[in-house]
């Protein structure tokens, strides 16, 4: 199940923009060809809203999406920053959600918040003693994120951390977190991932799920250009988790390409 995605180089902040267009897989779904501009109008309707606006892909949406109010109010609040491409999507989120309940997640890494759509869904999905450690180094976007957070009822269970995710995940690692997370969605700094990826997989049980996001970027893996270092650093990952021992793995289609990595 092929979806084409078209790339779009755009840099901000040492961070490429999100290409998000894609497929879905949700089962035996295909979904065919969705592209989401680069900026959308925050008087858009919510049915062309981030979420996708093919009639299949609003078919499977309709069809499977349980948002919870206050993730739909985030998310439109989204749809009204500049940057909103940047935001994971939604029927995505709600499968790592799922994946996190499926795991008993109690302990979770967000690498990468932006306004924090996912954070807030993974918090929802933990246990009321679960946390989630936030990391980003925008107080920008997070500060949008966050009156939902509270809202949702959830904000004790989000340790929000503004530093590079690097250091968060070095910091936790020696305050002895090693083999303590059940759970890490990757969606920072492109060229960062192999780090991301090694630092998360020291800080995660046995049986933990690392989620890596971006892993077609926007097909543009097929043929990497060597200057194109995200690409690049998303490719060298992608073929070094193919012959990676310590993790099952999976490359879903959904989104712009989810690689889900158990820890053996
Ligand atoms: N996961 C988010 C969601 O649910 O919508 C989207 C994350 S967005 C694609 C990438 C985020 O990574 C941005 O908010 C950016 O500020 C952050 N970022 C970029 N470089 C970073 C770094 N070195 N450390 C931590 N966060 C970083
Ligand atoms: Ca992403």
């Amino acid at each position: 199940m092929i979806l084409l995605a078209l790339p779009k180089a755009m840099f901000f902040r040492n961070v490429s923009k999100e290409v998000l267009a894609g497929s879905l897989t949700l089962g035996a779904v295909f979904v065919t060809g969705y592209l989401l501009g680069k900026k959308k109008s925050s008087r858009m309707s919510i049915t062309k809203s981030h979420c996708g606006d093919n009639p299949l892909m609003q078919y499977v949406l309709n069809h499977s999406l349980r948002e919870h109010p206050v993730l739909k109010k985030l998310r439109l609040r989204t749809m009204e920053d500049s940057w909103n491409i940047m935001m994971v999507a939604c029927e995505q989120s709600q499968f790592m959600a799922n994946l996190a309940r499926l795991i008993k997640a109690k302990k979770a890494l967000e690498i990468g918040v932006y306004t924090g759509y996912n954070t807030l869904s993974i918090a929802l999905a933990l246990p009321d003693d679960g946390v989630v450690v936030a990391c980003d180094i925008s107080e920008e976007y997070t500060n949008i994120g966050k009156p939902f957070w509270k809202e949702a009822g959830v904000e004790q269970k989000i340790d929000l951390r503004i530093q590079p995710a690097l250091k968060t995940l070095d910091d936790l690692l020696s305050s002895g977190q090693a083999e303590t997370f059940d759970f890490a969605f990757i969606d920072a700094d492109k060229v960062n991932y192999n780090s991301y990826f090694e630092k998360s997989l020291q800080l995660l049980r046995k049986g933990g799920v690392i989620a890596i996001d971006n892993v077609l970027w926007g097909g543009k893996v097929v043929n990497p250009s060597p200057d194109d270092a995200d690409t690049v650093a998303i490719d060298k990952l992608n073929k070094k988790l193919l012959s990676d021992t310590r993790i099952t793995l999976s490359m879903l289609t959904v989104g712009d390409g989810l690689t889900l990595a158990t820890k053996l």
